[in-house]
């Protein structure tokens, strides 16, 4: 019998030795870029290195939100609105980017994302309960329109007077992935960012896939479908985030760049993709599209997946969540 016990007792030490006694999930959140940031992380070993990795991410954060904010005067996406039509703006290679990026989005749109909506978007004051008129509308609508916001060697400039540019749809995914590629410099191998509808999964939750909900866009509070995804962006963008409700029609933040109207036909659209930059803006482009158009975008594209709940309530999805259905037959 003594041999035996000494061998469990030995085999005991070493699985406390294999799994330290503070390895534990740490999570944390504030409100940044006017939104919910949460950073949920698991750690190995140490509890004060794994608080200072998730500390450098709310820094970055609030480091992106100072950069890009439309309502910092003091913002370099503030300067670019003041002076690009007057004349060209040097930028940091970082906003330059992004901004290159999100041509790139409006391209492969055909123009459904597009940031210069922000020349009448800025008109619209959701809490105040506020929009353009018709008149005022009409007659700043050629100022949408991505193709006039000019790329010059490190400088932007517009194509037009009265252009503003708002990165509301791109930026929080941006945020979210340098997130991710800081905690991962950190050593972290198992985390979740979020920041409102865009999240980002460093591997699983510790041997299953993390369960993400979407949001249903009607009842509040209630989740209307989950997925589980590991290593993985996703993004929603709904018409409940930001609104108000005038003569029965719900005016809300996502603007179709045709009309400079909130755009109709959705209710929310979600994509999954390998970077939350990608899959925020093509959610955004996807709301704007609607289920027909916007699954047959999905569709061309690698590695990307979609679902949308129509302005009926009725759920497409991409034809790649489809044919992971059994169900679906
Ligand atoms: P959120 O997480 O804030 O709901 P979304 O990804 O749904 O963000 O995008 C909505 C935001 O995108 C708006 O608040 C606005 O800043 C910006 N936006 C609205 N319409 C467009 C558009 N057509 N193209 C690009 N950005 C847009
Ligand atoms: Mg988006």
């Amino acid at each position: 019998m003594q041999p035996r016990k000494g061998l469990l007792f030995s085999a005991l030490i070493a699985f406390m030795a294999a799994m330290p006694a503070d390895a534990q999930w740490l999570s944390h959140s504030e409100s940044i870029m006017g939104t919910r940031v949460s950073v949920e992380l698991w750690h190995a070993n140490s509890a004060e290195r794994a608080t200072d990795c998730a500390g450098r991410v709310f820094r970055e954060m609030r480091r992106i939100d100072k950069l890009m904010s439309p309502f910092r005067p003091d913002s370099e996406l503030s300067t670019v609105n003041r002076d690009a039509a007057i004349q060209p703006v040097p930028v940091s290679p970082e906003l330059y980017e992004l901004i290159r990026r999100s041509l790139e989005f409006s391209r492969l749109s055909g123009g459904a994302f597009d940031i210069s909506f922000a020349s009448i978007g800025y008109r619209y004051d959701y809490r105040r309960g506020i929009r353009p008129d018709a008149a005022s509308i009409a007659s700043a609508i050629d100022n949408i329109d991505y193709r006039q916001i000019r790329l010059e060697g490190g400088r932007i400039r517009f194509g037009r007077p009265g252009m503003r540019i708002d990165l509301g749809g791109i930026a929080k995914g941006y945020a979210v992935d340098r997130s991710i590629e800081l905690l991962r410099d950190c050593g972290i191998e198992h985390a979740l960012v979020s920041a409102g509808g865009d999240s980002r999964l460093l591997g699983d939750r510790n041997g299953r896939p993390w369960m993400i909900g979407i949001r249903h866009p009607r009842r509040e509070g209630e989740v209307a479908l989950r997925l589980p995804l590991e290593n993985s962006a996703i993004s929603t963008s709904g018409d409940y985030e930001r609104f108000f409700v005038s003569n029965g029609e719900r005016v809300h933040h996502i603007i179709n760049p045709r009309t400079g109207k909130s755009a109709a036909g959705s209710w929310s659209s979600t994509v999954i993709g390998p970077d939350a930059t990608t899959t925020d803006a093509l959610s955004t482009a996807l709301f704007v599209l609607g289920p027909e158009r916007g699954l047959k975008l999905i569709d061309q594209l690698d590695g990307l997946d979609a679902i949308i709940i129509d302005a009926t309530g009725q759920i497409h999805y991409s034809s790649g969540l489809m044919a992971a259905d059994p169900s679906s037959g």
